[in-house]
């Protein structure tokens, strides 16, 4: 057992009732203060915490307990057979690792308490009895163990699963005794939950009799109650007409709706239901022959039940992890809110030999979606400098799974930022992707702080060239003014060198670092005055490189004066001002001399960009730099009206319909969007048979999928930014 220090066990205990009031207000109040991807991952926390000190363990911890004890305005009743919470795993690796688990798990006869199953009759004598306090000793005498067996003979590999979705709603027992429904409960605690039989009754989708004839005298069926999206959307609007606060979500609009004093409000809601499994008495002869949990979904059915249509049995780990990613994808198309995917062991007489750790089912788990936002623990700043001296300070982050790829760092953007967040370097935030693409901060946990905490400073000096930063009245940004600061020249210099700019091909960042630390270059202009004698100097360079370098750097001097204006990396000019501007201001001394007034007549310049860039043209070191640029031979102006054609005669595009998706290597999502709009394209937001391309950058979202199923080609940045140039000769 780990040794315990006094700060984990603070730590273990805040965190406990950050949880505890957290269940409590999703659970009870229906009314949750956190988003339930952060309280999955406090709650991972916590059973980290208790797996690496079991000391930390008690009774009443959330790790040990399912839900929460039922509220008192309704009459709560014992369950006949424990409402068992699920495992959950956030990815397939974490489903694999559960495979191997109960492929360890000895089998033992008699798991499943079904005889416990009594008429309501005969349960109400024994209700008075119960004593709350012995509600854990309840379940473990439910799952009492009689004889123990092994998976002798059994192929492993070639055992089904029955893949679910797992419908965001709340689970209900129905009880129907010789086929009419004669009690209705919430889950509660697992144990006791709440007698909400008049409410169930309004519900449209669970029959009041039994559609079969001979009905089994007492069965149990268990499922999910939830509103669809569009009538909880519907509730809320009402409830915004009426001054009163909106639901969460469904889900706690579902279990507020169960929980009203009113079943006529109940039935105005419109809860639907999906059934998912069944208990029945054994003995129950008729029924004996069903021996997996699909003929259980299939019985439902027959039962007179909605069963959620989208169900499969899948054999192999790549079927299961097929279902779930088709169903990542596809849960936005439904209409109702799936939070993940439950995979259940097919076999009924497994499940039973498999039975119920005290709060799970050992032969279900439930496979959660990405999430959009997590916690996590700041383990460390650090500040980057980027090529417009702007300083960025970065989380680095204790690594998490943040909607399908690992975060370790996330950006804190500028000093306003940071202290607005009151951010201390241990403490525990929320992560975001922001625009699903880069990760940020997006709120601190400060309750959860521990108590030797430092609050993170940002930088009086630059960490890269030690000069003293400066933050300017009117910017959030902190800035390094130095111009020779390597930072900036090494920005600077692969801004110029990238695609969208120079298109130097082979100088890549690695490259840059090592001319600037040679002292080779110490400006973009330098890279003119490379030679290949002084190229092969620098370690891992050969003859070869070297000559195609330099020739690169030659033909760089070529490039359209957009692209050049472009590389210079004036503030606020991207690629599409510096398409505006350079139409306008054919030669660089044209717009070195213009006034701020007449960069801003250019349509699409604002007065910020305008002058943004006459002030750039005023600083000597640029006008120096320009001038070396020029003497180098670098053109700076357009040579005819093949560079810069008018906009309507840009009709390669024309009629053709493009849609974006993932991040490009250079170009914003705005840029490329004006830069194809301007060459007469359409750009639309989703893919479908219309669509002629589709461009795609990394970490693609559905769109790639659908482009590849319609046949619609894919684009490079690269190859648009072609097609794009060719669109103007
Ligand atoms: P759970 O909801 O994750 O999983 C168990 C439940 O899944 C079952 O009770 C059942 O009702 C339901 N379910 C849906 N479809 C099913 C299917 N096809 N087969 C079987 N079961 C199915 O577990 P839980 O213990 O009810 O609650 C934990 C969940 O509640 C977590 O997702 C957690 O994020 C959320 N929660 C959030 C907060 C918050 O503050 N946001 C607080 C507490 C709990």
């Amino acid at each position: 057992m780990a040794k315990l220090t006094p700060e984990v066990d603070k730590y273990t205990q805040k965190l406990r009732e950050k949880i505890q009031e957290a269940g409590y207000a999703y659970y009870v109040l229906d009314d949750p203060i956190m988003d339930d991807a952060v309280y999955d991952r406090l709650l991972r926390e916590l059973q980290e915490l208790e797996t690496q000190y079991p000391q930390l363990i008690v009774p009443d911890s959330p790790t040990q307990r399912v839900g929460e004890k039922p509220a008192t305005q309704f009459v709560s009743i014992q369950h006949n057979i424990p409402l068992y919470s699920l495992e959950n795993a956030f990815n397939i690796q974490e489903l694999k690792s559960w495979q191997e688990r109960w492929q360890r798990q000895p089998l033992r006869e008699n798991q499943r308490p079904t005889s416990l199953l009594l008429p309501l009759s005969e349960e109400l004598k024994n209700q008075n009895s119960i004593d709350e306090s012995d509600q854990f000793a309840t379940v473990s005498s439910l799952t009492q163990v009689t004889t123990e067996s092994h998976y002798d003979g059994m192929d492993l590999a070639a055992i089904d699963y029955v893949c679910e979705l797992k419908i965001d709603g709340c689970a209900l027992a129905l009880t129907y005794e010789n086929g009419l429904l004669v009690r209705g409960a919430t889950r509660g605690d697992g144990i006791m939950g709440e007698d909400i039989t008049q409410n169930v009754k309004t519900i449209n989708s669970i029959p009041l009799k039994l559609k079969i004839n001979n009905p089994p005298s007492i069965v149990e069926v268990r499922g999910e109650a939830f509103l669809s999206t569009n009538v909880f959307e519907n509730i809320n609007a009402e409830r915004e007409k009426n001054g009163e606060t909106r639901f969460a979500n469904p889900r706690n609009a579902a279990a507020g709706t169960l929980r009203q004093l009113d079943p006529k409000i109940v039935a105005r809601r419109r809860l639907d239901f999906f059934a998912y499994t069944l208990y029945l008495e054994e003995n129950q002869s008729e029924f004996s022959q069903f021996s997996t949990q699909w003929q259980y979904l299939e019985l439902l059915q027959k039962l007179g039940f909605k069963v959620n249509p989208n169900s499969r049995v899948c054999s192999s780990l790549n079927c299961l992890e097929a279902y779930y990613q088709y169903w990542d994808k596809e849960r936005k198309n439904l209409a109702y809110l799936t939070d993940g995917v439950v995979v259940k062991l097919n076999s009924l007489s497994l499940q039973k030999k498999l039975g119920f750790t005290q709060k799970f089912p050992r032969w279900a788990i439930a496979l959660k979606y990405p999430a959009e936002e997590i916690p996590t623990i700041v383990q460390a700043v650090t500040i980057q400098v980027g090529r417009t001296g702007a300083l960025t300070p970065v989380a680095e982050l204790k690594p998490v799974q943040l909607a399908g790829t690992t975060v370790q760092r996330a950006s804190l953007h500028n000093s306003d930022r940071l202290a607005e967040l009151d951010l201390h370097i241990g403490d525990i935030v929320i992560v975001r992707k922001a625009g699903e693409i880069i990760p940020e901060v997006v709120r601190v946990l400060p309750e959860l702080r521990p108590k030797k905490a430092q609050k993170f400073q940002m930088a009086t000096h630059c960490p890269e060239c030690g000069q003293p930063v400066i933050k300017f009245r009117d910017e959030a940004v902190t800035r390094c003014i130095n111009t020779s600061c390597p930072a900036i020249v090494r920005g600077s210099l692969a801004h110029w060198a990238s695609r969208a700019a120079l298109d130097i091909n082979g100088l890549g960042e690695k490259l840059v670092e090592h001319l600037i630390d040679s002292g080779l270059v110490k400006s973009v202009a330098d890279l003119y005055n490379l030679t290949v004698k002084d190229l092969i100097s620098l370690e891992r360079m050969g003859e070869k490189s070297a000559t195609k370098l330099v020739e690169a750097i030659a033909t760089s001097k070529t490039q359209p004066w957009r692209r050049v204006l472009y590389g210079l990396g004036i503030r606020h000019v991207g690629t599409v001002n510096a398409e505006l501007l350079t139409q306008k201001f054919t030669t660089v001394a044209k717009l070195r001399q213009a006034k701020p007034t007449d960069i801003e007549a250019v349509h699409g310049i604002g007065p910020e960009i305008a002058q943004s860039v006459a002030q750039w043209f005023q600083v000597l070191a640029n006008q120096n730099l320009v001038a070396r640029l020029e003497t180098a031979g670098v053109i700076m102006e357009t040579k005819d009206s093949k560079d810069n054609p008018p906009k309507e005669q840009s009709g390669l595009l024309t009629g053709k319909t493009f849609a974006l998706t993932g991040t490009l290597p250079t170009l914003k999502r705005d840029e490329a969007k004006s830069l194809i709009q301007n060459a007469g394209g359409k750009v639309t937001s989703s893919v479908s048979s219309k669509t002629d391309f589709v461009v795609v950058g990394k970490d693609a979202g559905s769109k790639l999928e659908k482009a590849k199923n319609l046949g619609v080609k894919h684009l490079s940045e690269r190859e648009l930014l072609d097609m794009l140039a060719a669109s103007r000769i």
